[in-house]
């Protein structure tokens, strides 16, 4: 190519660059946990030009993983249990070409342990859709016929009640008005509650409740699969996300936290970090929080409202590795104990407690203890001469809590400032603190902007 041609290609690029710039959006994300990194990658996907900002060294938020130096076993924060209705998250891992991570149940299949030790299924077989779930409810045995023919009842009523006229109601008041017995609240109301809301079920309100469970129940044959990660959190999602978005030109900061928001003229002009100023943007999307995006300095004005309105649930998790590991499930859900669910990994377990405030603070010693007396009681195949190691973690402010002042409280935010939006999973109302709420508030901030493109 002589020197002339060479000038002439380099400014056609240049012309090109300058037309596609004006197009291309630049967004700043704020937070790379699930929301941030699904809202990044429908950004750049389509054409966008993203920076996102973390502030901790890592990225994954609330859901990562990590190396234990005792054993060299990769575990996650916490075990984190996704179902087939999660739909937004589905696509997200497609998206990123990790769904081969996780691991889908064939069929609905729980086993509730009892505290005698007798296991009971809740399984739905290999019919057909809506049949295998009704079926599934008739052969639960945990229950007598009298109350399974009542919990049938209530799912069949499901599709006539209206999320938002439960709003103010408890689970617990809901499923009282509803004729649930005690015993089926204790064994499989209160087990797919806490579940799934993270929440005790006198705290939790009954339309987030129902939501979820129209979700699971009444959303087709896959939607109450339960799918777990193969691999550690992070290598299931953070590693593809982070690589999608920065082979396709994205920047990704860490360790540099927004501090500051500075507004004029009801838009965002200019973002501090505690390293760097940024104004050249077009939008910016926060997925951080309520409770740390309240301590960045203007926001909490535009929030304007009582955050303690906004409660917090832990989650603890004990991670126990075994020298015999004889229990035959991939997991159990437990009944009326202070354990909610034993995840088998095979080296070792993963015990979990939701809504875990009993609990959060005790002493690690007071916890194996409380654990070890409740394991044997339930498992005749563990031992506390089994354990060879263990590791306790807590996540104290874990997800909110969905009770009906928390819905209130967070409807009062609107979800867009001019060119500001927040995602993040505390901004689905009707949803609980979820990968799926998170990454469904994510592709929504991202969905806004590109119509803003159009
Ligand atoms: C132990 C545990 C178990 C769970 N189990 C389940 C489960 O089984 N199933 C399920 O669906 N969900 C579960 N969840 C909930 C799920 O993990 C969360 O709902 C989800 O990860 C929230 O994602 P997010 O992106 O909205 O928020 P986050 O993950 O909190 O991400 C926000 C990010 O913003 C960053 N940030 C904060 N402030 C700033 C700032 N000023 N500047 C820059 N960055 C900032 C944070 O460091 C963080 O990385 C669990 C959560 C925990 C903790």
């Amino acid at each position: 190519m002589s020197g002339q041609n060479i000038a002439w290609f380099t400014n056609l690029i240049l012309i090109y660059q300058s037309i596609i710039n004006l197009i291309m959006k630049k967004v700043i994300v704020i937070g790379g946990g699930l929301a941030g990194l699904s809202c990044s990658c429908s950004l750049i996907e389509s054409g966008a030009e993203v920076i996102l900002l973390e502030a901790s060294p890592k990225l994954g938020g609330r859901a990562y993983s990590f190396i234990d130096e005792n054993t060299g076993d990769i575990i996650d924060n916490g075990q984190h249990i996704m179902m087939g209705c999660y739909e937004n998250t589905i696509e997200f891992l497609n998206q990123i070409d990790a769904a081969e991570q996780l691991l889908i149940q064939d069929e609905l299949r729980v086993p509730f342990v009892m505290n005698d030790g007798s296991i009971h299924f809740l399984s739905s077989s290999n019919n057909r859709y809506p049949i295998n779930l009704l079926r599934s409810i008739i052969k639960f045995t945990a229950l007598s016929i009298k109350e399974r023919i009542r919990v049938l009842d209530l799912f069949l009523d499901l599709l006539c009640f209206e999320e938002e006229d439960l709003i103010d109601l408890t689970v617990k008041e809901w499923l009282l008005n509803e004729s649930q017995d005690e015993n089926s609240i204790k064994i499989l109301w209160e087990v797919l509650a806490i579940g799934t809301l993270n929440s005790k079920i006198e705290e939790a309100s009954a339309g987030v409740f129902v939501n979820v469970l129209k979700r699971i129940f009444l959303g087709g044959q896959e939607a109450s699969k339960i799918m777990l990660p193969i691999n550690g959190l992070s290598e299931m999602y953070v590693a593809p996300a982070a690589e999608f978005i920065r082979r396709r030109g994205g920047t990704i900061v860490v360790s540099e936290r927004v501090t500051g928001v500075t507004f004029e003229s009801d838009e965002v002009v200019r973002i501090d970090t505690n390293k760097n100023s940024y104004t050249e943007f077009d939008f910016v999307v926060s997925t951080i929080p309520l409770h740390a995006l309240s301590k960045i300095e203007s926001i909490e004005k535009i929030l304007n409202l009582q955050l303690n309105q906004i409660k917090y649930s832990p989650i603890l998790s004990i991670n126990i590795w075994l020298s015999k590991n004889e229990f035959t499930e991939s997991f159990y859900a437990l009944v009326d104990s202070d354990i909610h669910w034993l995840f088998n990994h095979g080296s070792y377990i993963s015990l979990v407690t939701s809504a875990a405030e009993g609990l959060i603070n005790l002493t690690d010693e007071e916890i194996m203890r409380k654990t070890i007396s409740q394991l044997s009681n339930n498992f005749c195949v563990f031992s506390p001469d089994l354990i060879l190691s263990y590791k306790i973690l807590k996540e104290k402010r874990a997800t909110y809590i969905p009770s009906s002042e928390s819905i209130i409280c967070r409807n009062r935010i609107t979800d867009s400032f001019g060119n500001f939006i927040l995602a993040g999973d505390w901004t689905e109302l009707m949803l609980p603190a979820t990968i799926e709420s998170a990454v469904l508030s994510g592709r929504k901030a991202a969905a806004k902007i590109l119509e803003y493109n159009r």
